[in-house]
């Protein structure tokens, strides 16, 4: 069982339906999740979505301002933009299923404007839960990290995106916590996160790298 492992927040086991048959009953059940104080502030809770027999499974930080409104991960622009990258690498999006390591939208106000906050590791432990929930039932052969604080969620504080990105590794078997993730042995890939490509000073030379390590995720799927 997955359990928070820092002091503070309860953790988001106790809302996660023990048996549940689909990601829609996730996601509903993860609607009154308060499993750490991020929901407190932020619109709404922002679930993963995509096929429900997703072969790929894309996990990225956590929803931007456009997502917690909308209540949709990915949907603003670095969501373009990875579109975009899975269209160029031959990905099929039928194929792909995108969620994120921390559901709630974490935020400072600085007068009317929201600005992003990363995600602390008691944030991410406490939302863990909902990530197993979902790789147990989507049961996918590939699992993509999206940058540093999603790296670091799955992959441990050692983490570098700079060094292990673009590199097929086996997956749990990479996973800090491998006991969490109780599916068959499949295989992972990190990469940047698609905003870092919009924040780069040269953003074809990002978005080609970005490309090129899907293409690498794309030759792992059967
Ligand atoms: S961030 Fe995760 S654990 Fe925290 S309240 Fe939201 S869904 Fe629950």
């Amino acid at each position: 069982m997955s359990m928070a492992r820092t002091d503070g927040p309860v953790g988001a086991q106790e809302w996660v339906p023990p048996r549940a048959a689909s990601i829609d009953e996730l996601k509903s059940a993860a609607a009154d999740c308060k499993g750490c104080e991020l929901y407190a502030n932020a619109t709404q809770t922002v679930f993963g979505r995509g096929a429900p027999h997703a072969k790929i499974v894309f996990v990225g930080e956590q929803p931007g301002d456009v997502e917690d409104q909308k209540g949709l991960p990915f949907v603003g622009p670095a969501g373009r933009l990875l579109r975009e990258a899975v269209d160029d690498a031959g990905i099929d999006p039928a194929d792909v299923y995108i969620t994120n390591a921390v559901k709630h939208f974490r935020f400072e106000l600085r007068g009317k404007r929201r600005i992003h906050q990363n995600p602390g590791p008691a944030h991410i432990a406490a939302c863990r839960p909902w990530l197993v929930a979902e790789f147990a039932l989507l049961q996918p052969e590939l699992v993509v990290i999206l940058g540093a604080t999603a790296g670091r969620a799955l992959l441990g504080p050692s983490f570098r995106v700079t060094q292990q990105r673009g590199r097929l590794m086996p997956w749990p078997a990479s996973a800090q916590h491998p006991e969490d993730f109780p599916v068959a042995q499949i295989q992972a890939l990190a990469t940047i996160h698609p905003s870092a490509v919009l924040r780069a000073d040269n953003r074809d030379i990002a978005y080609t790298g970005l490309v090129d390590d899907l293409k690498v995720a794309a030759s792992a799927l059967g």
